[in-house]
């Protein structure tokens, strides 16, 4: 499984459709400060069910929508669109390649979409499950925290390790049965 490609539109500051295609490997995003690198690590995040602001770097779940410049004014509909290269079958799918997307507007409305079709947020978890892919793994690491791993605690460290190991997911399944 890997990211093939990934499409913002009036995301954070691309106000236009922007796409990205990626090939199996090392992919490096290269730019000045202030062009938007850390908004594409943020949309892969947010595409993938992100639902705490802060995560994104904003005060508010809004601030991922573009809020204009002197150039053009805001947009009011956020999108981004996630391809995942599926042909190992890593992913619980009968598909060589899973759409993810989501949608927001500015009265807050939020939507999926897997491969096309209206999806809710649990759907795109379920999926993504046992992948190590998602929010609350570590497959996105932002520039402070790598630094608050190095200095956990051994009892948080321990965390890290159990969901690298496989061993978390199962832990949030109990859990989950448990609430209910
Ligand atoms: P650095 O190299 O400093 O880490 P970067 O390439 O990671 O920079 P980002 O943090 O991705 O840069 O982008 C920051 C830019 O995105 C800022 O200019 C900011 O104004 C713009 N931006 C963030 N949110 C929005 C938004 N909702 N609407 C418009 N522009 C936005
Ligand atoms: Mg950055």
């Amino acid at each position: 499984m890997y990211l093939k490609s990934l499409v913002l539109k009036g995301f954070k500051s691309f106000a236009d459709r922007s796409a990205l295609s990626m090939e199996p490997g090392i992919t490096a995003i290269v730019g000045p400060n202030g062009s938007g690198k850390s908004n594409i690590s943020d949309a892969v995040l947010w595409v993938l069910g992100e639902r705490n602001a802060k995560h994104l770097r904003g005060a508010s779940m809004e601030d991922v929508i573009f809020a204009g410049s002197s150039a053009r004014k805001a947009t009011g509909l956020a999108e981004v669109e996630l391809v995942l290269d599926n042909s190992d079958g890593k992913l619980p799918v009968e598909f060589d390649e899973v759409s993810i997307a989501r949608r927001m507007y500015r009265t807050g409305e939020s939507e999926y979409l897997i491969n096309g079709s209206l999806a809710r947020r649990m759907d795109v978890l379920d999926i993504l499950h046992d992948s190590g892919l998602g929010t609350g793994t570590h497959s996105i690491i932002s520039q402070g925290s790598l630094d608050s791993i190095l200095q956990s605690k051994p009892e948080d460290r321990r965390a890290l390790i159990e969901e690298a190991a496989g061993v978390l997911k199962h832990k949030q399944r109990k859990a989950k049965s448990e609430r209910k």
